[in-house]
């Protein structure tokens, strides 16, 4: 007997699951079926345009195989955008797209509890080679919160997703063990708390609180440097949670060895577990996100004012979602999508703001390029003065630019002593004094680490 339609893509979608990630599956497969089979011939149909686009260029060798396999007979797939609507697209398990779509502009609820945010999930949260493992490492905690990777520790520049993917474990905890006590604490709100009760001497009862949660979710830890009691309070209750099995996530622009006046005894335990950073999305990835967030805008934009955007925005995603808010404003006010020069013009001011992800790596390229050597020169034991003079910019540079620790700068270079490293600014700093043209000099390294 031949299976019918519905059983087909029942199977092609099961197969399709296992080699595709689940943020993309849900993404793009959501509310697809099989419309008609003649011939050769199935046709599939899709809620959009994009689904449509992603589907053929990007799926559509994998789909074909796998229906082939299925039923030799099926030689060619069509994709057909159907009459299924835009808002049954996606479905996010804590709201709807429906919701999204009648709450967009306006924040989603805060759980008072759990301190989240329903806005972030999984399944709006879009996966590419940037972010692969740090999504992955996050899914798996979701699923079994504790034994994993304890803690998971994910760094990543400005924007590009760190709170999202916290958020989310949090959301699907909940969503799969409604039982579970999942707390998402920004770390200046944990600062302030540790402050308050000591204050109110209700240290105590903070504790207690602290140690009653099952899922820890501390975002920004660097804003803990420097903050002795606050990370002393905290180690306690890391250690607390961790022999108890309980799940701690953390996130940080920046590794944990280059958070600065961090007690060592807390960077070693954020070095316990699992460490996954965000990188930048590729050119693809950008497209993706543009395209699925004006999809929950419901805005259908020219193909090209996407394409200027993810040309022009390249290292945050937030900034991205802000293109596509102005551009939404002008739909709105308008009722056409804006043309591409129209988008050029509304966005003009938006792409003018310099970068402002900075990182130890970014630093010593722009020097390395800058005196024309290798990055691994840098960190050599070289004392020829062609070397030796860029190193002591670079190592300058790390310190005054981000404010990290001398036995960093040491380690970032070879495993050099700290008193190298402080050496190596003082010096810098002195030379400033008498010479001009080191001043311009690190000025333009300075562009160049900023503007690129
Ligand atoms: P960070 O905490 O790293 O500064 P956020 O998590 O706040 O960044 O992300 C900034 C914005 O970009 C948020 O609105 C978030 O939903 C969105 N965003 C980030 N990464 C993704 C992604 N991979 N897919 C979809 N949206 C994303
Ligand atoms: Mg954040």
């Amino acid at each position: 007997m031949a299976i019918t339609k519905k059983e087909l893509w029942q199977a092609v979608l099961a197969q399709a699951q296992l080699s595709i990630s689940q943020a993309n599956f849900a993404t793009w497969f959501k509310s697809t079926e099989i419309v008609s089979q003649e011939g050769n011939w199935v046709t599939v149909s899709v809620p959009n345009s994009f689904a449509k686009e992603w589907l053929e260029n990007k799926y559509g060798k994998t789909i074909l195989k796998i229906l082939h396999s299925l039923d030799e007979g099926i030689k060619e797939v069509k994709y057909i955008v159907g009459k299924t609507e835009l808002k049954t697209f996606r479905k996010t398990p804590a709201v709807s797209l429906q919701e999204i779509g009648q709450l967009e502009f306006q924040e989603f609820k805060i759980d008072k509890e759990t301190n989240l945010n329903p806005r972030y999930a999984f399944e709006n949260f879009i996966v590419g080679p940037f972010n692969e493992l740090p999504q992955a490492a996050a899914w798996a905690i979701s699923k079994n919160p504790g034994f994993v990777y304890n803690p998971l520790f994910i760094y990543g520049g400005v924007g590009l997703g760190k709170t999202h993917l916290l958020e989310a474990i949090g959301n699907e905890v909940i969503k799969n063990f409604s039982q579970k006590k999942v707390k998402y604490t920004p770390s200046e709100k944990f600062t302030a708390g540790v402050v308050t009760s000591i204050r109110n001497h209700e240290i105590e009862s903070f504790k207690s609180k602290y140690r009653a949660i099952d899922v820890l979710i501390l975002d920004d830890v660097q804003f803990l440097a420097g903050k002795e009691k606050t990370q002393e309070e905290f180690f306690h209750t890391f250690n607390f949670l961790y022999e108890k099995n309980k799940q701690i996530v953390l996130s940080s622009d920046r590794p944990p060895k280059a958070i600065p006046a961090l007690a060592e005894r807390l960077r070693s335990r954020f070095e316990g577990g699992m460490i996954a950073d965000i990188g930048y999305p590729d050119y693809e990835t950008r497209i993706a996100i543009l395209k699925v967030k004006s999809q929950e805008r419901k805005i259908e934009f020219p193909e090209e004012v996407l394409n200027y955007i993810a040309s022009n925005i390249q290292r945050n995603i937030r900034e991205l979602e802000g293109a596509l808010n102005r551009l939404t404003a002008y739909q709105k006010l308008n009722n056409q999508p804006p043309t591409l020069e129209v988008a050029k013009s509304l966005l003009k001011n938006l792409f003018l703001s310099p970068a402002k992800v900075v990182t130890p790596k970014k630093i010593i390229q722009a020097v390395a390029e800058f005196y024309d050597l290798r990055e691994k020169d840098l960190s050599s034991s070289s004392r020829r003065k062609e070397i030796v003079n860029p190193r002591q910019i670079a190592m300058y540079l790390l310190r005054e630019e981000l404010k990290t620790s001398y036995p960093f700068i040491g380690r970032k270079f070879g495993g050099k002593d700290h008193t190298t490293a402080i050496h190596s600014c003082e010096k810098v700093l002195k030379e400033l004094e008498i010479n001009e043209n080191l001043n311009d000099e690190i000025n333009l390294i300075k562009q160049r680490i900023y503007n690129t």
